[in-house]
């Protein structure tokens, strides 16, 4: 896949953009004064493969904990700030790695100046997050409602804001509810800037439709080679944000390391309980949280008709017989299994093909 190279940024010890690795992010939900329960869920966010933890930052006690949290964590940290230019300037100065505004509402170009300014002495990157929901009324009338040129302009515009007063150091996102919105306000973006953008689909729902909604919206865009970065926003546990974005990245063939479970829908001809085989593998996979170094396939697949193809294209894997299977790995049949010894020896197979990798590293 091609991607779109643009401009990079560094957001702590990472380069966001310019054809690096897509970064994860997420956000915590815990209350904004909740000093260790915040540290709790960027760490826990953090162990679940996050890159960028955002955070919001609606006054300066808030502004305090950055410290505390920069010490604690090694995630790059991000503060969220709405309305108040004073408290953007502050966590500039207190070490933040990135602050995500708005600049349309921090109020007048002399309090922007003054972000931007803090921003470029102490080389923090801003992203200006643009939502359907609070885009300018000037816009909202030119383009009859929140469109997808909406969108786009609203970005570019205020990016605008912030390259007047020399600052490039910036990360675009439009972020709508309804994918196709999204999808398309950021093939304008792509088409007309440079900057690193940022996916996302905002209030995209619970942890089901939320992540079809984001694989839709982001793994649209990621497999023409736009987006730099993502966020997949669920109304559910920030952990499992990390994961949808994780296999996102997945699907679209730019995980670099993990481990793809392919399973057969099943039909009238598997004799093995598969569903709930495939089901217990993936649970038992996703709890070791495994890092492979590249990418495994496993397939668990029902019976010889397409079995055995599957079976020999992945790493590892199984074609079912009647209450057995044959384990296939790197092309070869190994041995027949029972059933009930399915899952052990795959996962088995699994690990040691993690250690494998990783003395050949
Ligand atoms: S692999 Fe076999 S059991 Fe699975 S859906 Fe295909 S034909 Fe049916």
């Amino acid at each position: 896949m091609k991607r779109k190279i643009t401009r990079s940024v560094r957001v702590g010890s990472l380069t966001l953009g310019g054809g690096a690795r897509i970064l994860i992010q997420s956000m915590t939900n815990s209350p904004a004064h909740d000093r260790e329960g915040t540290i709790s869920q960027i760490k826990a966010l953090e162990e679940a493969g996050c890159d960028i933890v955002r955070f919001t930052v609606p006054d300066m006690e808030t502004v305090s904990y950055i410290e505390y949290y920069k010490q604690n964590s090694r995630a790059a940290l991000v503060a969220d700030i709405h309305f108040d230019h004073r408290l953007a300037v502050a966590c500039a100065e207190a070490g933040i790695d990135k602050i995500r505004i708005n600049p349309g509402n921090i109020g007048g170009s002399e309090k922007v100046r003054e972000v931007a300014r803090a921003c470029e002495k102490n080389r923090v990157p801003i992203r200006i997050g643009v939502n359907s929901g609070s885009l300018e009324k000037r816009l909202l009338e030119k383009f009859g409602g929140p469109t997808p040129q909406a969108l786009a302009q609203s970005a570019v515009d205020q990016a605008r804001v912030l390259e007047d007063f020399g600052f490039g150091d910036i990360v675009l996102s439009v972020k709508a509810s309804n994918a196709a919105a999204m999808i398309e306000a950021n093939r304008i973006l792509s088409e007309t800037t440079d900057y690193p953008l940022h996916l996302g689909v905002t209030e995209a729902g619970d942890a089901y439709m939320g992540a079809i909604k984001s694989a839709v919206g982001i793994g649209s865009l990621l497999c023409d080679g736009i987006g730099d970065t993502i966020r997949v926003s669920l109304s559910a546990d920030v952990v499992k944000e990390v994961r949808a974005a994780k296999d996102i990245l997945l699907a679209c063939g730019l995980c670099q390391s993990g481990v793809d479970i392919i399973s057969c829908p099943t039909c009238g001809r598997t004799k093995i309980d598969l569903i709930s085989l495939a089901a217990s593998l993936r649970e038992r996979v996703e709890k070791a949280a495994l890092d492979p170094g590249r990418l495994i396939r496993a397939a668990v697949m029902g019976c010889a008709v397409n079995g055995p193809g599957e079976a020999r294209e992945a790493d590892v894997g199984i074609a079912g017989g009647d209450g057995c299977a044959l384990l296939f790995k790197k092309g070869e049949i190994i041995k027949k299994i029972p059933e009930d010894k399915i899952v052990d020896t795959l996962f088995g197979e699994i690990v040691k093909l993690c250690s494998e990798n990783r003395k050949d590293v």
